[in-house]
């Protein structure tokens, strides 16, 4: 088979590519705001047909009993997926504005490679423990411990980075035996729906294992959270939202994992490179255009050497173009829609309101006439406690902020409702130890080091969500526990 952006015009349900209900809807590409295809609209009847397959699928098959078959549909599925990859390149790069170098990485390759690390743990997991024999209430009595999948997963994702998003969350969802219904943000239809056609068409995940419903109604999300029927929600997105999934979720008390927002600090330490440091900071802040829940957007630098940070940083960003996400070298693509470009235009001019000063970038580049593009952006001259340095922007928006040394550097890390990631730089060991113990963050990278990998898991404190994505941590949340206790000899 060969795939076409036409494939995607499908809800994947009880294992057959159907229509979706309310007919279609427009997919438009952020770097021409041109219309690229049309997506299936999926309705709340969708929804509750899909919900209804992934019950049966879970409750009356021997899905969630057979791990190796599991790891080898997940294998299988990988295996096709990377038969597909240039088309599924190229349906991210159009849809999503992802710039055609991280597809090599987060964007695409990466997230399909890690779905050969859930088949692993499908295998090596161990199911069963036996906790021995104890005497409790004088009986004797052997306990073993029993790992089994949660249920029925209901899975609602993001716009940014779609592929790592939806297989973080299939991947381990379905090792662990798991049934799941996916509802992938209405800016991403595609890249969601193409997997469901190899699914259908190119593996053997039984009738109703796996559902994608592709729809502009966020209510469906609010409806996978309802439903008593489904058993656990996986949910990536805003912390506002998070909230609601979690309030939503309660009435039904069902289990919840949640990833959702950043702003996170890069501290340097006075002993750093500076000159490195900054340049990293900007480059990170460039990439996809800032849209990363992980990236790092406040820039805590040594008081004394603030104004030669922000020269520096300035140079880095200066240099970075927002460019054609098709072309090799691009790095900073455009922003998802219009109307997350006005957003982030509106923390611009807040920042000058807040008596800001915009040091590099702070409008539309010049040189695209079309797509939703932002300069990289360097703010200056604001304290901590300003919104722009409180707020999630999600884009190229870097904001420079002075500190007084190690501990004032980990308190004004922590001066915020979120704890996602972060970067430490400095030369001293000990002292740069000190200031990832005090961060409360769940990613830390230093001097550089990258955090990602299938093995590591992923995920925030405070505010940015509950659980873990990604490593056995990540399988783990799919997993219930049940003791079993029968009488020893
Ligand atoms: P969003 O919260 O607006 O939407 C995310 C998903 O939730 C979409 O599929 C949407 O349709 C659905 N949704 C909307 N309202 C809902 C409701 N009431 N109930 C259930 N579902 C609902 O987020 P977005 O704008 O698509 O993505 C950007 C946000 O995601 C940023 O805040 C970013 O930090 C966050 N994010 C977090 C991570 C992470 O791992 N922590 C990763 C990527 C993005």
């Amino acid at each position: 088979m060969t795939l076409r952006p036409t494939d995607s015009s499908a809800l994947l349900i009880d294992g057959k590519l159907v229509p979706g209900s309310g007919g279609m809807f427009e997919v438009i590409d952020p770097a021409t705001e041109h219309r690229i295809g049309y997506a299936a609209e999926g309705t709340e009847t969708d929804m509750d047909t899909a919900i209804a397959a992934a019950r049966r699928a879970f409750d009356d098959t021997g899905w969630s009993r057979d791990h190796a078959f599991r790891a080898r549909c997940l294998r299988q599925l990988r295996d096709a997926l990377r038969s597909h990859l240039e088309e599924l390149r190229e349906i991210t790069i159009a849809e999503a504005g992802a710039p055609r170098l991280l597809t090599a990485g987060p964007q695409l390759e990466g997230p399909v490679t890690d779905l050969g690390y859930f088949a692993d743990l499908a295998e090596s997991y161990s199911w069963e423990t036996d906790l021995g024999v104890a005497s409790p209430m004088g009986i004797r009595t052997r306990r073993r411990v029993l790992k089994e999948a949660v249920g029925v997963v209901g899975a609602i994702t993001p716009w940014n980075f779609p592929h790592q998003i939806n297989f973080a969350k299939i991947g381990p969802a379905l090792a662990a035996g798991n049934t799941v219904v996916l509802k992938p943000a209405p800016d991403t239809p595609w890249c969601a729906a193409l997997v469901g056609a190899v699914i259908a068409e190119e593996t053997d995940i039984p009738p109703g294992v796996m559902n994608i419903v592709t729809s502009t109604d966020h209510r469906l999300g609010a409806q996978l959270a309802r439903d008593p029927r489904v058993d656990l929600i996986s949910f990536t997105g805003s912390t506002a939202t998070g909230r609601a999934v979690m309030a939503t979720a309660a009435e039904s008390l069902k289990k919840v994992f949640l990833e959702l927002g950043g702003k996170s600090a890069f501290v340097v330490l006075d002993d750093a490179d500076l000159d490195a440091a900054c340049a990293l900071a900007a480059f990170t802040v460039c990439t996809h255009a800032g849209q990363g829940c992980a990236i790092t957007t406040r820039l805590l630098v040594p008081r004394a050497r603030y104004d030669e940070a922000v020269a520096a940083t300035a140079r880095t960003l200066s240099g970075i173009r927002p460019g054609d996400p098709t072309a090799p070298g691009t790095v900073c693509g455009p922003l998802i829609s219009a109307r997350q470009r006005e957003r982030v235009e509106g923390y611009l001019r807040l920042a000058v309101d807040e008596g800001g000063e915009i040091v590099v970038g702070g409008g539309r580049p010049a040189e695209h006439d079309r797509g939703f593009f932002v300069e990289p952006t360097l703010i200056a001259g604001l304290d901590n406690s300003s919104r722009v340095a409180q707020e999630e922007i999600f884009g190229p928006v870097l904001v420079v902020l002075p500190h007084d040394g190690d501990d004032d550097a980990v308190r004004i890390a922590n001066d915020s409702p979120y704890g996602l990631s972060g970067s430490v730089w400095g030369r001293d060991p000990d002292r740069v130890r000190r200031v990832v113990d005090g961060i409360r963050t769940g990613t830390l990278g230093v001097n550089g080091g990258i955090w990602y990998a299938a093995d590591a898991p992923f995920g925030g404190y405070k505010q940015s969500g509950i659980g873990r994505e990604m490593g056995v941590a990540g399988f783990e949340e799919y997993l219930e526990t049940k003791l079993v206790a029968e009488p020893a000899n």
